[in-house]
């Protein structure tokens, strides 16, 4: 395939916007090479400036788990843009998407929406502090938050690819409120709390990561935080940015049975468009100005697009919930299907999938935290696999910390397609 035009489109753009890109995973910076420029898409389908069709397995990092441009999405955003694209007013629909999202998720009795998943992150975390009069935080190594000051330690995703663990411009000050803890090792929180007591107001994690590749929690993982957390007076945290809404109408509080205190939301809940929301119980969300002490607001939040867009994916997902299972299902398959073709080629692998997430680390042992993804990721192998993959017209994220999602829209002939293509590509690693 030829990627002539975007390249010109990348050469133009690097001369105003850093880097070319608005987000620094959309650069192609740890796999090589420029960037594709995406002109339209449609279902499964990206269709980029040179006239290439592309299977997607980004969805836009997450949220078009019905496809791209899936048409009661649309139609509810183009109705609302002809009556005026914001009030900063509340309006009816903010009631009914909080309605819809507090009767699919458990344990929540109250949503605020914001503008995006760091937003939401962020506003949980002041949030907790308020509720427990606390200050430090624990995080786990390769979880990604989004891009506020106090989890730019050790985040996943985009921070990682970009080898800056510990970005210039957070302060020490901030730093040290966030403790570093591993993923699925509960004797690690435990050393943290013991050796901070009394000064921990929350744990937040992704309760299945997705930053790092795909990691599924150890049995019992969740359940121990939990148990830690009642013992110390810690709130636990969710950041179902990633998983809510698509693991489960509930998230992965519904698929794992155990409760967080605040969830956060993000990706999926917008529909395609900038929305993040953040939920508990009433004693924590009555925390929240303007009832409570706790300062959190914006200028565009619960706008009526992005809250149109949102509403009309929650719906089809309450309304429909065999969704959930065609996805898995799809995704199951073709996890059998790559995994079958990248053994007889005798590549080093181990594939991670929990539903419709899933992750091709080129590796034989078990991924299970950050430092096992990072060594999967360090022997270059991804690079060829992803460049293998996009020259034959299937388009995953450019970085080997990343996860692939599936949507609805994808056709068992997709898949077929795909699992040819890395039968071919494969063969060549
Ligand atoms: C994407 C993501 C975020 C950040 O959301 P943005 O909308 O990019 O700010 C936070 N947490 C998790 C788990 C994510 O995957």
């Amino acid at each position: 395939m030829i990627y002539k035009r975007s390249s010109e489109l990348f050469n133009e753009a690097q001369k105003v916007i850093p880097g070319g890109v608005n987000s620094p995973v959309r650069a192609f910076k740890a796999v090589g090479g420029d960037p594709i420029f995406i002109q339209k898409a449609e279902g499964a389908y990206l269709y980029d400036e040179d006239g290439n069709k592309l299977i997607d397995y980004i969805n836009s990092w997450g949220p078009m788990i019905l496809g791209h441009a899936h048409k009661p999405v649309v139609d509810a955003v183009v109705d609302k843009a002809r009556k005026g694209t914001s009030f900063g007013t509340p309006t009816e629909l903010e009631t009914r998407i909080a309605e819809l999202a507090v009767k699919m998720v458990p344990n929540i009795d109250k949503i605020r929406m914001v503008n995006s998943g760091t937003e939401a992150c962020m506003s949980a975390v002041r949030l907790a502090r308020g509720f427990t009069g606390k200050e430090k935080i624990i995080k786990f190594a390769g979880c990604y938050h989004g891009h506020s000051d106090s989890f730019l330690i050790q985040a996943g995703s985009g921070a990682v690819t970009f080898g800056t663990p510990n970005s210039p411009g957070v302060t020490q000050g901030t730093a040290k409120d966030t403790l570093l803890a591993k993923y699925n090792d509960l004797e690690n929180v435990k050393e943290l709390i013991a050796a901070n007591k009394e000064e921990i107001a929350c744990i937040i994690l992704e309760p299945v990561a997705g930053n790092m590749g795909c990691i599924p929690p150890a049995e019992g993982f969740l359940e121990g935080l939990r148990k830690l957390c009642n013992e110390n007076d810690i709130l636990l945290i969710f950041d179902e940015v990633m998983t809510g809404f698509r693991l489960a109408p509930g998230g992965v509080q519904e698929r794992s049975g155990v409760n967080a205190d605040i969830v956060c939301f993000g990706k999926v809940i917008g529909g395609g468009l900038p929305v993040g929301a953040f939920a508990a119980r009433n004693e924590i969300m009555d925390y929240l100005a303007p009832v409570g002490p706790v300062y959190q607001a914006g200028t565009l939040s619960g706008n009526p697009l992005a809250m149109a867009a949102g509403y009309a994916m929650l719906k089809e997902l309450h309304d429909n919930p065999s969704i959930f299972e065609s996805i898995d299902k799809k995704t199951e398959y073709l996890h059998e299907g790559m995994a079958r073709v990248i053994e007889s080629h005798k590549v080093a692998h181990t594939i991670n999938r929990v539903g419709s997430m899933i992750s091709v680390h080129f590796s034989e042992e078990p991924v299970t935290d950050f430092a096992s993804s990072a060594k999967a990721a360090s022997n270059g192998v991804f690079n060829k696999f992803f460049h293998g993959m996009l020259e034959n017209g299937i388009y995953i994220a450019p970085s080997a910390y990343e996860t692939w999602f599936i949507n609805d829209a994808l056709s068992y002939e997709d898949l077929d397609k795909t699992i040819e293509v890395v039968d071919k590509v494969a063969k060549t690693l």
